[in-house]
């Protein structure tokens, strides 16, 4: 017989940490789960095992203070362990069952109750060279200068939109290694001015950016607005790009063109939504693009159209990591109060408290939406001969072929081409075939719908498959 719990939180990152920890509080029987070796998510970034610093940055100390409450809770915790399908049998009234691949978890648990708190990945955007060994993403560059404490080149460039771009550029130049510049494909001025009172609101994120931009002046790093590199060149590994001014759609302006030599290239296009877990259980979506594209429909207490279904972060829409846990700390009460453990007077005295923080991180959520959503020109980057799906290497030029012939749907494209078929899933190509397809046919992005999602959610071997109950 499996463990059944009254509240599965999938996902350790901010908004997961502070929902098993209201939950846990409120006596609720919670299990959290995460396909990291620790917790903390993307933002906390905890160390892996074994590893020391002497000087932690403030979100790791703040990550380690929030694993070290829930440490002192009774909250079941399983790391290391993928979460690869959610399965219901509404007959037989068992539940949610959670299939989990990890070595010290059960092959499968119950819940009465989810909180989905998977995050989000980062948007890639396809040009000329983007497959090429040297190109890597700010998210992956951060993992290996923050917490690996490793460079990935001497000599890079940073390039696509957000305020990871300057975080990337100032731990690289930390790390030693010289950036030539920062290509912020966003013109921040004059829309960006209008946000100046939302960011006064965010000291911490305010004295952040100043202390990385100090580091880049300090580095003699040009921050370069309104520009993108289009192409990573070289053989064997990159060993330069070219960059260009860009219009306000994100089409490069021709003329514009400059070369740089580097060995890296560093991107960030900004955020997509991880509505892998949601889509495989049915919750409804609806397309915000400021969002990061396609997010699960909400009420106020961040519950799904499924009853008991709850998603909390940037998994529900791109808003940062203080909106996370704040999202957390809503979606740990609605449970608390659903499974008859916290009174709605209390649920709602919770609500109450968390609605002027909520607002104010919403605020800066609309900001990261309105100045940094990906430039939907950039799909004009790729060549017939760029390789739009990486794992299955299918090109723009096959793509075409299919929309062409036919296939004017994403789901369509992937039957015909194989595109999304591969490791990742289509978390890869998938927004790149959509606007394909929406360029090439004339449709609407929002009328696109995203990929089907089966399990598993991430590859998994035969081997677990065949362990498991049919
Ligand atoms: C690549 C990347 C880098 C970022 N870097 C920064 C930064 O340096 N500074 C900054 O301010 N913000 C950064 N952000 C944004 C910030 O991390 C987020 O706003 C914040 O972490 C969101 O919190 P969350 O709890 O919603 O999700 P996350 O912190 O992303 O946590 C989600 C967790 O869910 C787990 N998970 C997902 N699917 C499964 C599954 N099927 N089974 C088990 N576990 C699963 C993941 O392993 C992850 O730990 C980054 C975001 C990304 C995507």
């Amino acid at each position: 017989m499996s463990e059944t719990y009254e509240l599965a939180v999938i996902g350790a990152g901010p908004a997961g940490l502070e929902a098993a920890l209201v939950a846990s509080q409120a006596g609720v029987k919670t299990v959290v789960i995460d396909c990291y070796p620790q917790s903390g998510g993307q933002y906390f970034k905890a160390m892996p095992s074994g590893f020391s610093v002497s000087e932690r940055n403030s979100a790791e100390a703040e990550g380690d203070a929030l694993a070290k409450r829930l440490e002192e809770t009774s909250v079941t915790r399983f790391w290391d362990t993928l979460v690869w399908g959610v399965f219901n049998d509404e007959e037989k009234d068992e539940g949610w069952l959670l299939a989990l691949n990890g070595a010290e978890a059960p092959k499968e648990i119950r819940a009465r109750t989810l909180i989905l708190a998977n995050g989000a990945y980062e948007t890639p955007v396809a040009f000329p060279g983007w497959t090429l060994p040297g190109v890597i993403s700010c998210g992956a560059t951060l993992i290996l200068v923050k917490t690996q404490r490793v460079a990935p080149g001497k000599r890079a460039i940073v390039t696509g939109t957000g305020p990871l771009l300057f975080s990337a550029a100032a731990h690289l130049i930390a790390a030693g290694v010289e950036v030539v510049a920062v290509c912020e494909n966003t013109r921040l001025f004059p829309k960006g001015i209008m946000y100046i009172p939302t960011m006064l609101g965010q000291w911490g994120r305010l004295v952040e950016g100043i202390k990385y931009l100090s580091t880049m002046i300090k580095g003699k790093t040009p921050y370069k607005t309104g520009w993108s590199v289009i192409e990573a060149q070289g053989k064997e590994h990159v060993e330069g790009a070219i960059i260009a001014k860009l219009d306000n759609n994100g089409v490069p302006i021709p003329g514009t063109e400059k070369t740089v030599l580097v060995d890296t290239v560093v991107c960030s296009f900004g955020l997509t939504p991880n509505t892998d877990m949601a889509r495989m259980i049915g919750c409804k979506l609806e397309y915000k693009a400021k969002k990061g594209g396609w997010i699960p429909v909400r009420d106020e207490t961040l519950q799904t159209s499924l009853d008991g279904v709850y998603v909390a972060g940037d998994c529900g829409g791109i808003s940062g990591a203080e909106n996370s846990r704040l999202e957390g700390q809503i979606a740990g009460t609605a449970v608390s109060n659903k499974t008859g453990h916290m009174s709605s007077q209390k649920a709602e005295e919770i609500y109450n408290s968390l609605k002027s923080p909520l607002s104010q991180q919403r605020r800066f959520g609309r900001l990261l939406g309105d100045l940094f959503t990906t430039k939907p020109g950039l799909s004009s980057l790729s060549r017939d001969d760029t390789i739009i799906c990486r794992c299955e290497e299918i090109t723009k030029k096959e793509i075409l072929a299919a929309i062409d012939a036919g296939c004017e749907s994403v789901v369509w494209v992937k039957r015909q081409t194989r595109s999304g078929m591969g490791m990742c899933q289509g978390r890869s190509c998938h927004r790149q075939v959509a606007h394909l397809v929406a360029q090439r046919t004339g449709q609407k992005l929002d009328t696109l719908l995203p990929d089907t999602q089966r399990p598993p959610e991430r590859p998994i071997s035969l081997e677990v498959l065949v362990e498991v109950d049919e």
